[in-house]
């Protein structure tokens, strides 16, 4: 039999676990699941305070990358996924204090409508010029990698990385467009510039090819699950052997000898034919250290940030006059410490009962680092006054939660893709390791939970 150990009880562990159940069943594979916490989810938490369900991490995954919808109808979720409400969606742009709409059309950064964009204030005329010009952009043979910003630049200009790409981005990986690889974070511009030169035409030549048949519904852009994402994690655990599940128990360091894994958790160690790091690349890196000093050196160079969450709940006043839509971004220019805030009682049906208002409120990067030491009271009062400076609220709220996750985002720098492939050839000298989560080829939870389905099926192969 099979023995395989995972370290790590977040999505991409508990994915990972799942898939090895049924061998577990049928009694060719054990597996150990080691978590260092006392909570199975890692950055999946959802809390219920007054009626509302208030999410800590994460509080939904985009509806177009298939396997975390998948994952919960397999586990008898099905009936419980919900859509974000997009007949509302409506996201704001801080602009030198006033919250400007992004115009009907924008795909991610792209402008496919012309007329929205052209009436939009949230770009300058110079800036409406360039993106018309775009559209006449030839394609390009392009060299390596590179940031973000200079591909957004080279196409749109200064404001576009500023108002979009940066405040976009950052609200995904909690990083900078000026550092993120455009390669591993948006393959596909750097696909459309080379097959199209113009992205702008590209996405509509896109859409036309694609024609929505006009009796299916449009999918909801984000899914989520009626009791929130911890939904998610509790039906799972209730599909796995509890006994193969150790929480309070990190791992400190793995050792390959003599064909067999030694993990060592503690006091106690235990031998192991295959071992799935399902952790933060930083995590694991730690615990290769004496095994690989190589793969671990490359794991450490992939960056993290850190985030801060600040949930809070008011009255149906504060509903009443908040402006429709989903929340807001802010770029850095505008000197805030606020990255963004969701309206979350717009953005999902289920998240709070009608009379309350539920925002929750981000920090992320160097403006989280910036806070990380002060007490939870102090960062609630910098949410509330930052939200007093741009949306006008008042009001004292019924409850305010905050959540601190420490280098929990991935950064994708430039060069990204090619540290993977380093990282997969010292691996492969490793028989029976496998990595899985959110260092490496996607940051949501789609991805870690296909990237720790996928480190499931190679440790069995690796050691089969
Ligand atoms: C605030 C926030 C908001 C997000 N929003 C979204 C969103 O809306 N949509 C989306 O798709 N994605 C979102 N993400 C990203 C996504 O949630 C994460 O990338 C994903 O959940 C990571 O899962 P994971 O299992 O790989 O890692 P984690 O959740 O970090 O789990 C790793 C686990 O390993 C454990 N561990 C660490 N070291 C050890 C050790 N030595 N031994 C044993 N156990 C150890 C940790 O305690 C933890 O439980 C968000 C992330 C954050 C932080």
């Amino acid at each position: 039999m099979n023995r395989v150990a995972i370290v790590g009880g977040g999505i991409s562990g508990l994915a990972a676990a799942f898939t090895l159940e049924e061998s577990r069943r049928s009694g060719t594979v054990e597996y150990t699941l080691y978590e260092s916490s006392s909570r199975l989810g890692g950055v999946l938490r959802t809390e219920s305070i007054e009626g509302c369900l208030v999410e800590a991490g994460p509080d939904s995954f985009l509806s177009e990358k298939p396997w975390a919808s998948d994952l919960c109808r397999e586990i008898g979720l099905g009936d419980q996924l919900i859509g974000s409400t997009d007949a509302d969606r409506k996201t704001y742009i801080l602009v030198r204090g006033r919250l400007i709409p992004m115009p009907d059309g924008l795909m991610f950064m792209v402008p496919t409508k012309i007329l929205a964009t052209g009436f939009s204030p949230l770009f300058s005329w110079t800036t409406k010029l360039r993106m018309a010009q775009e559209l006449f952009r030839s394609a390009q043979v392009t060299g390596g990698d590179e940031s973000v910003a200079s591909l957004v630049k080279r196409h749109y200009g200064e404001e576009v990385v500023d108002r979009l790409a940066d405040p976009l981005l950052s609200g995904i990986y909690g990083g900078e467009a000026d550092s993120l690889s455009v390669r591993a974070v948006l393959p596909r511009f750097a696909e459309m510039e080379r097959t199209h030169g113009s992205l702008g035409r590209s996405m509509l030549e896109a859409r036309r090819k694609m024609p929505r048949k006009a009796h299916e519904p449009a999918k909801s852009i984000f899914t989520s699950l009626k009791n929130g994402m911890q939904q998610l994690v509790e039906n799972l655990v209730l599909k796995l052997n509890r006994s193969s599940l150790l929480v309070n128990t990190p791992v400190q360091f793995v050792e390959f000898e003599g064909g067999h894994w030694k993990v060592s958790a503690g006091a106690k160690s235990d031998q192991f034919d295959a071992v799935i790091l399902a952790l933060p690349a930083h995590a694991a890196a730690g615990i290769l250290s004496s095994c690989n000093p190589e793969l671990s050196g490359e794991l450490s160079a992939i960056g993290y940030s850190s985030s801060i969450a600040v949930g809070l709940g008011y009255d149906r006043e504060v509903r009443r006059a908040l402006p429709p839509g989903f929340g807001f971004l802010v770029p850095h220019s505008e000197g805030k410490r606020l990255l963004a805030a969701t309206f979350v009682h717009n953005k999902f049906p289920h998240r709070a009962p009608n009379d309350r208002a539920l925002l929750r409120c981000f920090f992320a990067g160097s403006n989280a680092d910036n806070i990380w030491e002060l007490s939870d009271d102090s960062i609630i009062a910098i949410a509330r006054n930052e939200l007093q400076q741009i949306l006008r609220l008042r009001s004292t709220p019924l409850f305010a939660r905050v959540y601190r996750w420490k280098s929990a985002m991935a950064q994708y720098g430039v060069g990204h893709l090619e540290r993977l492939d380093r990282i997969d050839r010292l691996r492969r000298q490793l028989p029976g390791l496998a990595l899985a989560g959110n260092g490496y080829r996607g940051i949501g939870v789609p991805d870690c939970i296909r990237s720790g389905r996928e480190a499931a099926r190679q440790a069995m192969e690796m050691r089969g």
